[in-house]
């Protein structure tokens, strides 16, 4: 299985540090509004992924961190008049009830930042005790950028220009000892939440949060650490210069990006008034329309969003939700049970099928590719199956679109969704073909209901149901 690594630039061959496991740490929303789909690409890519690495027997360990402390979460407690917990709690919440109806697995671990704050002053000290680090008067401690020889490495980027950058910009007032530093602690300000640290009261930085719980979790030096194309610089730079001089060992092996997500190609932003919640568009789709869409690019490419493609992507997902429905119809009418010679041959095809998935998930997870061999497949079983295939080759030609589709998150089962009234309807319609001796047709409503998740019980008193 290849990766492309930013680190490298290279699409390498990835070998885990440990065999058979796979330590993985992704980059969480910081949570003071609803999740935004531009979020949820990262969050869709990467539990693709992991799904993929479970797929092919690793033991995966899924670390994904909430940033519930950060200037937007205190802005926005300030303008509701509560507290930055409430705000984080909350949030917390409703992400994962959206990442629920996008059927991301829930991580191995969801640390939250302000539960991890002694480990962060732990490191801090580490760093300052080794003078990668230094507090300046006011209690601010501050990164010493140039001090970490590989500054620069995972964004490609040269220390001296970046120098020559923030030249133009010198902000007066700082209490830095070269412009390039950056924050790791700083001093609380009137009204915002704070914790006792050696250099004053105050909070941590974003950057130093995800090498603490990265470390915690995973440990120093993990397989795999993934996010968004715009955490690349700073952040990521800035959490391998922490995690390295801290540590002393290499950080992550393997560095993963997703591309940006444009809207009808622009960028997504509240300003231009395009800017979509996962919770509106869970409004308008079922979300694993949104989790299909973004399935069928590569996701180190940008990708655009309009109400087209998800239609697009809607009309598609269907296919194959049609296609694992009749298989499961056709096994459940079908007279003969076991598979013949025939079908043994037709179903060994499907292996093609099965192989060109795993090349493409292989090849640098290339989701788009995965999806193509999945209508080959949905193409060949509707061509394949009928009310005359065994039990035995249905079943199994189910089961393997099932896989398929599990890997990607995709959950082929047609959510069906009956009121009481309509059960009550068809039970009184099964009782009035019953009575006309058309049992074919009662039979059919039972089945139908039952499909549903709703079981019919003849007794003494009339017909009874409940939900299965
Ligand atoms: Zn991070």
């Amino acid at each position: 299985m290849k990766i492309y690594n930013t680190l490298t630039r290279k699409k390498e061959e990835f070998k885990p540090i440990e065999e058979g496991k796979v330590r993985m740490y992704v980059c969480g929303p910081t949570v003071y509004n609803y999740i935004h789909i531009g979020n949820a690409r990262p969050m869709i890519i990467f539990d693709t992924f992991r799904r993929y690495l479970e797929y092919k027997g690793y033991e995966v360990t899924y670390v994904s961190n909430f940033t519930d402390v950060d200037d937007k979460i205190i802005k926005a407690a300030i303008e509701e008049n509560t507290t930055a917990e409430e705000i984080s709690t909350r949030f917390i919440k409703e992400c994962k009830k959206d990442m629920a109806d996008l059927n991301i697995k829930p991580a191995t671990t969801n640390p939250l930042a302000t539960n991890e704050i002694a480990g962060m002053i732990e490191m801090i000290e580490t760093l300052i005790e080794k003078g990668y680090a230094y507090a300046a008067e006011d209690g601010t401690v501050y990164y010493r950028t140039r001090k970490f020889d590989g500054y620069g490495k995972l964004s490609h980027k040269n220390i001296d220009d970046l120098e020559a950058g923030h030249r133009d910009i010198k902000v007066t007032g700082e209490l830095k000892e070269d412009p390039l530093d950056f924050v790791l602690w700083k001093p609380k300000k009137e009204g915002e939440p704070y914790w006792e640290s050696p250099w004053c009261k105050g909070r941590p930085g974003w950057h130093i949060e995800c090498s603490v719980m990265a470390k915690k979790y995973l440990g120093d030096t993990i397989d795999i650490h993934a996010g968004g194309e715009d955490l690349v610089f700073p952040h990521h730079e800035n959490e391998i210069a922490q995690s390295e001089a801290a540590n002393g060992v290499p950080f992550a092996n393997y560095w993963m990006h997703n591309g940006f997500l444009n809207i009808n190609n622009q960028k997504m932003s509240k300003s231009l008034g395009n800017f979509f919640t996962v919770r509106e568009i869970g409004e308008k789709y079922d979300l694993q329309v949104l989790r299909f869409f973004m399935l069928n690019a590569h996701y180190r490419t940008p990708l655009n969003f309009s109400k087209e493609l998800m239609d697009v992507a809607k009309n598609s997902l269907e296919r194959i939700i049609t296609a694992a429905e009749n298989l499961k119809h056709l096994s459940g009418v079908t007279e003969k049970e076991d598979m013949t010679g025939e079908e043994n041959e037709l179903f060994e095809q499907t292996e093609l099928f099965v192989k060109k998935f795993e090349a493409a998930m292989d090849d640098d997870a290339n989701t788009a590719d995965a999806v193509a061999s999945v209508f080959e497949f949905v193409k060949f079983a509707n061509s394949n199956a009928s009310a005359e295939s065994s039990k035995a080759y249905l079943e199994a030609m189910y089961q393997r679109l099932f896989t398929l589709c599990d890997v990607l998150g995709i959950i082929v089962e047609r959510k069906q969704e009956i009121l009481d009234a309509d059960i009550e309807k068809l039970i009184e319609e099964r009782q009035m073909a019953r009575k006309e001796k058309n049992f074919a047709r009662a039979d059919e409503i039972r089945d139908t209901l039952l499909e549903m998740g709703i079981v019919l019980e003849d007794t003494r008193e009339g017909v009874k149901w409940k939900r299965a």
